[in-house]
């Protein structure tokens, strides 16, 4: 089997942003992806919006069109499906990478139904199929979940949101209004500061008025059954409770990045090593694409902002795939 130029690992929207940046090089190459196409916005919540505008999440200039400003999530979604399926872009679906190495020159990519070898790798593995857990007894029951869908299994129950950030801030509203009741439980003394501004006022106004509750600078100490324990400054408050959503932030599969080698940060980020020109990594024709660049500080990196990655990777590997014909 001949080496591929590019193995892109990841078919998210940097993913697919690399694929088209590769075509229009005439370079061959190969995504594959574990999940189905855009796999982390398909897993998210039904109802959600986006905080940027539908042109800053557009790719290679290809016109996304939206209702209103800021599209939801099936506009995304069919907007990145029409991108890949009009550009015929080469995509392997429901295929995960399981050892991906370097061997010599190449690199031996062993996914769930083959085995490639590529002269370049990209890694657009984004951060969402890993949440960060709070790590208290009680986690592991079903009733506590770290991805919410939509209100309707939460309609008349008593429901924890753990977490002040988008996703927690976006499911407390969403099921209080559809006839939940909700606690928030808040590490923080307040409502996260990236919270979309236009949110902002409705979280804290629902707070102030009591429909929603709020514990902050507050933690959760143990959940059972049919209770939550959480630890406040005046001490332990023991909860009635039927669901626990743990929205507290997902995390990069770091012991991926570390299998083939990339160096990571020690000061608790995990910060991956590249070279911002070229997006390469400390290993040579191993690059990164997209939100996975940022370690833990999953909000450093967006769409927004990461979707020129795919430019400066490919002018980069172009380049060196010209100078060893010559
Ligand atoms: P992802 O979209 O996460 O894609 C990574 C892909 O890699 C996934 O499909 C995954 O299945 C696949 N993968 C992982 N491991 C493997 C493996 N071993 N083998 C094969 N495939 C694998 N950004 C914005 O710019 N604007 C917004 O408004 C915005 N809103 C957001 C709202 C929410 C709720 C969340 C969670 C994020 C939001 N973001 C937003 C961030 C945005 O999701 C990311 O910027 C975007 O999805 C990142 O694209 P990506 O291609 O880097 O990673």
């Amino acid at each position: 089997k001949s080496a591929k130029d590019v193995l892109i690992i990841g078919a998210g929207p940097i993913g697919i942003a690399c694929a088209l940046a590769c075509k229009k090089k005439g370079l061959d190459y190969v995504v594959v992806e574990k999940g189905a196409l855009t796999n982390s916005i398909f897993n998210y919540p039904l109802n959600m919006t986006f905080f940027s505008t539908s042109e800053k999440l557009e790719i290679d200039n290809i016109p996304f069109i939206s209702n209103n400003p800021k599209p939801n999530r099936n506009e995304a979604l069919e907007y990145y499906r029409r991108v890949a399926t009009s550009n015929n872009l080469n995509i392997n679906l429901y295929e995960e990478v399981i050892s991906p190495k370097k061997e010599d020159e190449y690199f031996k990519i062993i996914s769930a139904k083959n085995t490639y070898i590529a002269k370049n790798v990209i890694i657009s593995t984004g951060f969402y199929d890993i949440p960060k857990t709070i790590n208290v007894p009680g986690e592991e029951l079903p009733k506590l979940m770290h991805y919410y869908k939509e209100a309707h299994p939460f309609v008349m129950q008593k429901v924890v949101v753990v977490g002040a950030s988008n996703s927690a801030v976006d499911a407390a509203l969403e099921i209080w209004r559809k006839g939940g009741e909700v606690t928030m439980v808040v590490r923080g003394d307040g409502i996260g500061e990236r919270v979309k501004y236009w949110v902002k006022p409705d979280i804290e106004n629902r707070i102030k008025e009591g429909s929603i509750k709020a514990y902050f600078n507050a933690e959760i100490e143990k959940i059972t059954k049919s209770e939550v324990f959480i630890k406040t400054s005046k001490g332990s408050i023991r909860l009635e409770n039927d669901f626990v959503l743990a929205l507290t932030g997902y995390k990069p599969n770091f012991s991926f990045l570390k299998q083939l080698g990339i160096k990571l940060s020690d000061d608790g980020n995990y910060f991956p090593s590249y070279n911002p020109e070229t997006m390469e990594s400390n290993i040579p024709g191993l690059y990164l694409a997209g939100v996975i660049c940022g370690g833990m500080e999953t909000h450093k990196w967006f769409i927004e902002n990461s979707r020129i990655h795919a430019k400066i990777i490919l002018k980069d590997i172009s380049k060196k795939l010209n100078s060893s014909q010559n």
